[in-house]
């Protein structure tokens, strides 16, 4: 009997379970979607000038192309098809849906117009249909982003970049014209740790160094000469080339080009000013205590109109889905019987691309394991009957194919593709074809 297994959610880690299972015997994969573009954050996370990263995702098309795997775009579970709907049609189901959400920075004055979160910001530029109608407000002379990872880097770079720099980009028409246009001249990265804690990656920090019209300026006694004696080796090996770069800043200074980045350690922002709109951000000087960031009562005001926090992601809150802490409550990727997770609602928003796949491994090895002898539910039949009965359009790989290959066809020179920006938009393409 044919294992029937759904999967939620076409980002990654989603493409990894499903990889994994299908080389499986007797398995038949759906792997459910709410947009018609699958790739998750490949599309919508990873920053549009590294395209690179993105090639990932021909080896999604070929798990996408197995005959035992199908696509289903364009149904969003807990509205179109519930938890406890799926669980009946599936002997398993899979959450690989991440995190669509913002974590809140839990700041007096957050609600102000032209503070926003890291997944909306990077969505809205990205050309994600949810953050199409943005619009932030880049006519401003300051920005502040919070947080010291790799997506505060992106945030960053994006917003000092220039549409010569972007040409071989993938960036949303709007967010192009807005950030090309843009009056910036300063962008400050808050992190409330020092820059040996920070979690930014070397090849992002490089990029730091190499702006074309923006300069990256620290604090010289903030920047260490070297890393604690008594760091862990394996850690140690990632964080020096960082701090190497951070180095190579300090001769660097403000406003020697018409974009200065400014990379302020040790603060951590207590309160966001101003009255409707944002005018600044109150931070508070930190020291370091057992590697804990702890207020010194210092405090200083950076003005700005813009604050991204990108302190990290929440997974979206679904009837019938255990959550805490922004992610699915299991055990080592089960849920419940026949309810497992993988991915970053599984874990938190951690991790690389790659470290997806031996975690979407490891779920789909329990997942056969627990349902030896166990399988037996309609599956996909099931659910094709129940969304018809609702009528609900779904979109297939060809579907998205056929987006794909007009995206492609439209992009401007020297760019891979132009993002078509609202599900309308992507359906009547595939309309049309
Ligand atoms: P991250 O690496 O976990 O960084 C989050 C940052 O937010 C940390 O510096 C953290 O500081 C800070 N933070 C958390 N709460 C805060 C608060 N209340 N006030 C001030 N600062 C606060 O997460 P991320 O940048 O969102 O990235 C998510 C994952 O995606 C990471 O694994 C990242 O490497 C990956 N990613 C990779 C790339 C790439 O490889 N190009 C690009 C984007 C994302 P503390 O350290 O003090 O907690």
């Amino acid at each position: 009997m044919t294992l029937q297994v759904a999967i939620i959610g076409a980002g990654p880690a989603g493409f990894y379970a499903a990889e994994a299972l299908a080389k499986e015997e007797g398995v038949q994969v759906d792997l459910i979607d709410r947009l018609p573009t699958p790739h998750g954050l490949i599309r919508s996370g990873v920053a549009p000038d590294h395209q690179t990263t993105k090639k990932v995702t021909k080896k999604y098309d070929q798990t996408a192309a197995r005959e035992n795997v199908r696509y289903i775009g364009n149904v969003t579970m807990g509205t179109d098809v519930s938890v406890a709907e799926l669980r009946d049609l599936y002997d398993a189901v899979i959450i690989a849906f991440g995190a669509e959400g913002d974590r809140p920075i839990g700041l007096p004055g957050e609600d102000k117009e032209g503070v926003y979160g890291s997944f909306a910001f990077v969505g809205w530029y990205n050309g994600h249909p949810d953050f199409t109608d943005l619009a932030p407000d880049l006519d401003i002379d300051a920005a502040v982003v919070i947080g010291n990872g790799n997506v505060a880097l992106d945030c960053a770079r994006l917003l000092v970049r220039t549409e010569n720099e972007m040409k071989a980009s993938d960036i949303a028409d709007h967010a192009g014209e807005a950030i090309y246009g843009s009056g910036v001249k300063d962008v400050y990265i808050l992190g409330r740790r020092g820059p040996v804690q920070a979690s930014f990656s070397i090849a992002e920090m490089r990029e730091m160094g190499e702006l074309e019209q923006g300069i990256s300026v620290v604090h010289d006694a903030q920047i260490p000469e070297a890393l604690p004696e008594d760091m862990d080796p394996k850690e140690a090996r990632s964080r020096k080339p960082v701090l190497e770069v951070l180095k190579s800043f300090r001769p660097n200074v403000s406003g020697s080009a018409a974009k200065t980045v400014h990379f302020e350690f040790f603060c951590r922002p207590v309160e966001i000013l101003g009255d409707d709109r944002v005018t600044g951000v109150r931070v508070e000087r930190t020291r370091l205590v057992d590697n804990r960031a702890i207020g010194t009562g210092e405090m200083f005001d950076i003005p700005c109109q813009l604050v991204i926090g990108c302190i990290g992601y929440v997974s979206r809150e679904v009837e019938g889905l255990p959550m805490e802490g922004g992610v699915v409550v299991n055990i080592d990727g089960r849920v419940d019987q026949g309810l497992y997770c993988v991915g970053w609602a599984k874990r938190g928003p951690t991790g690389t691309i790659g470290t997806n796949r031996p975690d979407a491994q490891d779920v789909a090895a329990r997942v056969l394991e627990d349902m030896k002898g166990g399988a037996g539910k309609p599956g996909g039949a099931g659910l094709d009957a129940l969304l018809i009965d609702r009528a609900i359009r779904v979109t297939t790989y060809d579907d998205w194919s056929a987006i794909d290959a007009a995206e492609i066809a439209r992009a401007k020179e020297g760019a891979p593709r132009r993002k078509f920006l609202t599900i309308p938009d992507m359906l009547s393409v595939v309309d049309e074809a």
